[in-house]
């Protein structure tokens, strides 16, 4: 009877030491900058589009780009606040509820647009 003897432990050579870099430099912080004081050249063109006020549902404005009565196109939006949702959803446990953000409207954004000429009306994020 042969005993399938353990084999015995190998110990891999050990490869030297881990070298360094020799001793460190004196470490400087970087110095502090001297405080920069540029003029701000930032022109804010506050050219507020006149937005008209929307709600989730189309509706009937003049269009800003083609001046023409409209009744806006909505399209829904998914933002953020949908993917929150969602993802809390899921913290919650609610696995089959997690995709319920996207099917529900109130979590969605809601974009208009003109019908006419496709140019953007104004958007309503509750
Ligand atoms: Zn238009």
């Amino acid at each position: 009877m042969e005993k399938s003897g353990n084999p015995p432990p190998y110990a891999p050579p050990y490869g030297g030491a881990p070298q360094y870099g020799g001793p460190q430099p004196g470490f400087q912080p970087p110095p502090p900058g001297p405080p920069h004081h540029e003029p701000q050249q930032t022109v804010i063109v506050t050219h507020t589009v006149s937005q008209v006020p929307v709600g989730p549902s189309p509706t009937s404005t003049t269009c800003p780009s083609c001046h023409a009565q409209i009744i806006t196109s909505v399209e829904t939006e998914t933002t953020t606040k949908t993917h929150l949702f969602a993802l809390l959803l899921c913290l919650f446990g609610c696995w089959p509820c997690c995709c319920i953000p996207y099917c529900m409207d109130s979590c969605q954004a809601k974009t208009h647009y003109c019908p006419n000429c496709r140019a953007y009306i104004g958007k309503f994020d509750n």
